[in-house]
């Protein structure tokens, strides 16, 4: 089932999420439309709260940039109660946009590398280390379930200077190929 995706202005994308139980009879089927929502949507990556679910969970499939990344082979993962334990390395600027945040797209400023702990949906358990592209594309999720935006990771001006841009997205004045849900 598509989901409608949750835009700027949502007060859902702002709270933190909690950990959810992989043995609760609907998540299998919430898992199930957050993958269907996603490739509806053409993203790479749709985290829960973008569903108006604040739980710690996203998923990622990025096997389609593999021609300019041949890292992203067969990255298709989904996270669930993720915990970033470490961030090391080096920043680097990357063009990120978000499903959440449509017609913006912006350099953002993160570290290279991650250790993360996390379950799969069979509920088996990872400590692994990512770097590159990948760790990025995690970040960004990752941000979803902590309650932020990657906009808030540009400097003062630069967000001031988007204003515009989300105020109509606030509004749902936006053309998008995909079912949004305009904030109240
Ligand atoms: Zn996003």
């Amino acid at each position: 089932m598509i989901l409608p995706i949750e835009v700027y202005g949502s007060p859902i994308l702002r709270k933190k999420s909690i950990e959810v139980d992989i043995n609760d009879s609907n998540f299998n089927s919430f898992l199930e439309n957050l993958w269907d929502t996603m490739y509806h949507a053409d993203g790479l990556g749709l985290a829960a709260p973008q569903v108006a679910k604040n739980i710690r969970v996203f998923v990622i499939d990025a096997s389609s940039m593999e021609e300019e990344n041949p890292s992203l082979k067969d990255f298709k993962k989904a996270f669930i109660n993720p915990q970033i334990i470490e961030q090391t390395g080096e920043e680097w600027a990357f063009n990120e946009g978000c499903l959440s945040l449509p017609t913006i797209r912006e350099d953002v400023s993160r570290l290279s590398q991650i250790r993360m702990t996390y379950y799969d949906e069979k509920n088996n358990f990872f400590d692994e280390v990512f770097d590159g592209i990948k760790a990025r594309i995690i970040q960004h999720e990752y941000d979803h379930i902590e309650g932020k935006l990657f906009i808030d990771h540009l400097n003062p001006l630069k967000r001031k200077l988007l204003t515009g841009k989300l105020n109509a997205i606030s509004k749902g004045k936006v053309e998008i190929s995909y079912k949004i849900r305009i904030p109240k």
